[in-house]
């Protein structure tokens, strides 16, 4: 067999992994790089196999760094099926639709700044269009979870609850002869919403994410306490509290937090703005998937009570009523995306607020490399944003333990009940990646880190 990971290769976006076996080629993800400039380039680049000659495509989840390529593979050729659980489905579908909308209003923009420089020659063009989204989206199928289904011959998959985000799935790939394992991205066992993915009993390899391998993120019920802490003492300053929050999972965590707040009393009613569209629509779908949450949230929304619906919650989908929000100078709580600042609705509310001392920013996600959020959590005193430089004189708090992803002990409860042969960490900042590699390497596993777009025969 064949591996050849063409994306989250020693870097955390982009998971796209080709497996070769039996002569039946198997995309598992098409995700895009996202980042800096460098990682976005690479987006850009020519897929490491020809996307025709693929069998069939299968999805662990819907975030889009593990679908949002699939659109250029389609207008590179590929025409088969996009394997995937119905929840996955249809967040695959909400998130391709933005990003080519996105794609699309950027390319606009660079054209029309293009312009006026007298270079529209060099301008690229979008990345890919609605119409490229849609013809991928045309190709997603669901499959029913913990069902086994065959995907080319002798292959075949079994999705099995990954506990990260709505719909989202590890993938046991058997050929009758080898049991490989693709982690997708764990959750948190912790988290609110998911329960926690059964691992799997017995596999030869498994492919492993590792973006939170080197530490333990702190306990429920502390993040908890610490974000109520944060957003009591924010509101008391009497300035907005901002919340960045990703359109999946994170946004319905927060509103879900802010739900139990105020039933138990500890939050007054206050206005709650969430300010995204896209989370707007993502909220929709959680609304209407009880049966994917655990017991408690399931037993809300059955009863007809709406734990993602905090009250004084006001959805805020047009851009003018989004603008009504910048007359607040105060007192309320605004969630919106995207959820690292680079970009979304959440830059016009720092623009009126992070130079404001009586406001916060209160961060509930991880902020990669070479984004806006990660240059606020760092210190930074000034920033840019849409042109402008605008001061950080906010008071800035990171809460970290609303991960929707494993920490080091939930990726080893995963592994070790499996003991596969071959373990290859995907998904992982290159530091973080190596020590992972070296704590594994001494409990006695054979270790890899792939390289991009480098085949490994196994
Ligand atoms: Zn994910």
């Amino acid at each position: 067999m064949r591996l050849t990971s063409a994306g989250a290769a020693r870097t955390v976006t982009g998971s796209c992994h080709l497996l070769e076996v039996d002569g039946a080629k198997i995309l598992v993800d098409c995700g895009l790089f996202q980042g800096g400039a460098e990682l976005q380039a690479r987006n850009r680049s020519p897929f490491p196999f020809d996307p025709s000659e693929l069998d069939a495509v299968v999805l662990t989840h819907g975030h889009l760094d593990h679908v949002g390529r699939l659109p250029l593979l389609v207008s590179a050729g590929y025409r088969g099926p996009i394997y995937c659980p119905a929840a996955t489905n249809e967040v695959a579908a909400i998130i391709l639709r933005d990003s080519a909308k996105i794609q699309e209003e950027d390319a606009e923009r660079e054209l029309r700044k293009a312009r006026r420089a007298g270079r529209e020659d060099e301008v690229e063009g979008p990345l890919y269009t609605s119409a490229d989204a849609e013809r991928a989206i045309g190709l997603l199928q669901s499959v029913p979870m913990n069902e086994t289904f065959t995907v080319a011959d002798h292959v075949r998959v079994t999705p099995r609850p990954a506990g990260h985000i709505l719909g989202s799935a590890y993938l046991v790939v058997d050929d009758g002869h080898a049991r490989w394992v693709f982690s997708g991205d764990l959750g948190n066992r912790e988290s609110a919403l998911q329960a926690p993915a059964t691992p799997p009993e017995a596999c030869d390899v498994m492919l492993l994410e590792s973006t939170y391998a080197d530490r333990n993120h702190r306990s429920r019920a502390a993040t908890e306490a610490e974000f109520e802490e944060v957003l009591l003492g924010a509101l008391a300053r009497g300035g907005n509290v901002l919340i960045p929050t990703f359109a999946v999972e994170r946004s319905q965590q927060v509103l879900y937090q802010l739900f139990r707040m105020t039933r138990n009393g500890r939050l007054k009613h206050l206005p709650v703005y969430l300010d995204a569209p896209m989370a707007t629509r993502m909220t929709r779908l959680y609304q209407s998937s009880a049966n994917e949450f655990r017991p408690e949230v399931r037993a809300l929304l059955e009863s007809g009570t709406d734990p993602f619906e905090p009250p004084g919650l006001a959805y805020t989908v047009t851009p003018d009523a989004s603008r009504e929000i910048n007359d607040v100078e105060g007192g309320a709580v605004i969630v919106a995306g995207s959820g690292m600042m680079t970009g979304g609705r959440i830059l016009h509310h720092l623009k009126h607020n992070l130079w404001r001392k009586e406001a916060s920013l209160v961060v509930v996600g991880y902020q990669a490399r070479g984004t806006l959020g990660r240059a606020i959590v760092e210190g930074a005193q000034r920033v840019r944003i849409y042109g402008d430089e605008i001061a950080v004189r906010a008071s800035i708090h990171t809460i970290g333990g609303f991960s929707a992803h494993a920490d080091h002990d939930d990726l080893l409860r995963f592994l070790e009940p499996s003991r596969p042969e071959r373990v290859l960490l995907v998904h992982g900042e290159s530091d973080v990646m190596d020590t992972f590699a070296d704590d594994l390497r001494g409990r006695g596993y054979q270790v890899d880190t792939p390289e991009l777009d480098t085949p490994m025969t196994l």
